[in-house]
Parts: C-alpha cells; structure tokens; sequence
C-alpha cells in the first residue's frame, strides 16, 4: 500500500454514545472529499456496525478502548480500521456468516458483518481470542466533476 494522503486516529471509551460520535468522525474526515451521499451512507453504515460490534461484543460487561483509523489513499482509497482490545472472536469466519449471532437474538440479527460488507469494496477481520478484534474496511470513492 502507498503512503497515505491523510490520516487520522481517534480513541474513544465504548459508551454507546460514542457510536454515533464515530460516524460523524469519519463523515467529517471525507468531507472534504465530496464523496456522493450514497458512498457517503454507506460509510457511515459501515463504521456504525463495526462499533457498535465494539461496543456490545467486545467489551460486554465492561468498558474499553475503540481505536478508529481513517486514511486516504492515492486514488481515492479510503481505509478505516476499528479495534478493540475487548474478548475477540474464535471463528472469523463463523461469526461473518449472515444471521450468526452470540448475541440476544431479541436486539441482534447477526447481519452487521454482512451489512459492512455489502457496503464497502472489502471488509478483512483478524482477531485473537482474549487480545481484541481488528476490522479493516476498504472502498475506493467515487471521482467527482
Ligand atoms: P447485528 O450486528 O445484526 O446486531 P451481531 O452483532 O450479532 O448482530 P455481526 O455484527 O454480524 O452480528 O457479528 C457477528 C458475531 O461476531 C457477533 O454476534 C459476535 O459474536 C462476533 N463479534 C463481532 N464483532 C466483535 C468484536 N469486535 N468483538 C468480539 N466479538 C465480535
Ligand atoms: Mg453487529
């Protein structure tokens, strides 16, 4: 991968609060890239899956840190990479599957990984089991004018 145009990092408690902080953090960073309003939902959508997954998975009965990436690319390619040092995941693959859920099956429908990648260009998770879950979206903007 090239060197990233820009770049930025932000930290952040899991307090479901936050979710939406880190939406409007990563709409801000692509503002100045004009991207369309659907690439730009769709982001948006993305990033609120792979926190709120920080939030209610990671650190189930506790709170803990959600680091969140964004970076440009040459070409317009957007990285954003959300970890979390929380319990992790055993099965990868398993735990992407549409409708696999560890959660309460009243508030989960096991579709946020499959909603992340239906949004975005590529979506890679690695995790270790009681060391957090790294979750690195990838999508290349649309050129405008
Ligand atoms: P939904 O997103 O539809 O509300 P869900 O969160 O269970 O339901 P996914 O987002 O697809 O569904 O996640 C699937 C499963 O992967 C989760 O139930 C959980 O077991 C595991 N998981 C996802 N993200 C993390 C994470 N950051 N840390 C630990 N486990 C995770
Ligand atoms: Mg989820």
């Amino acid at each position: 991968m090239m060197k990233a145009e820009n770049k930025t990092k932000i930290t952040f408690p899991s307090y479901s609060a936050n979710e939406s902080f880190a939406r409007g953090a990563a709409a801000a960073f692509l503002a100045r890239y004009d991207p369309t309003v659907p690439q730009l939902a769709d982001i948006k959508t993305a990033v609120s899956e792979a926190v709120t997954n920080c939030i209610v998975h990671a650190y189930p009965e506790s709170v803990g840190d959600i680091a969140m990436t964004i970076a440009m690319y040459p070409g317009r390619k957007l990285r954003i990479v959300i970890a979390d040092q929380g319990i992790g995941i055993p099965d990868v693959e398993k735990a992407m599957q549409p409708l696999y859920t560890t959660g309460n099956p009243e508030e989960r429908s096991g579709l946020g990984f499959a909603v992340m990648q239906s949004f975005m260009d590529t979506v890679k998770v690695t995790s270790h089991p009681g060391r957090g879950t790294r979750v690195v979206l990838n999508k290349t903007l649309t050129v405008r004018g």
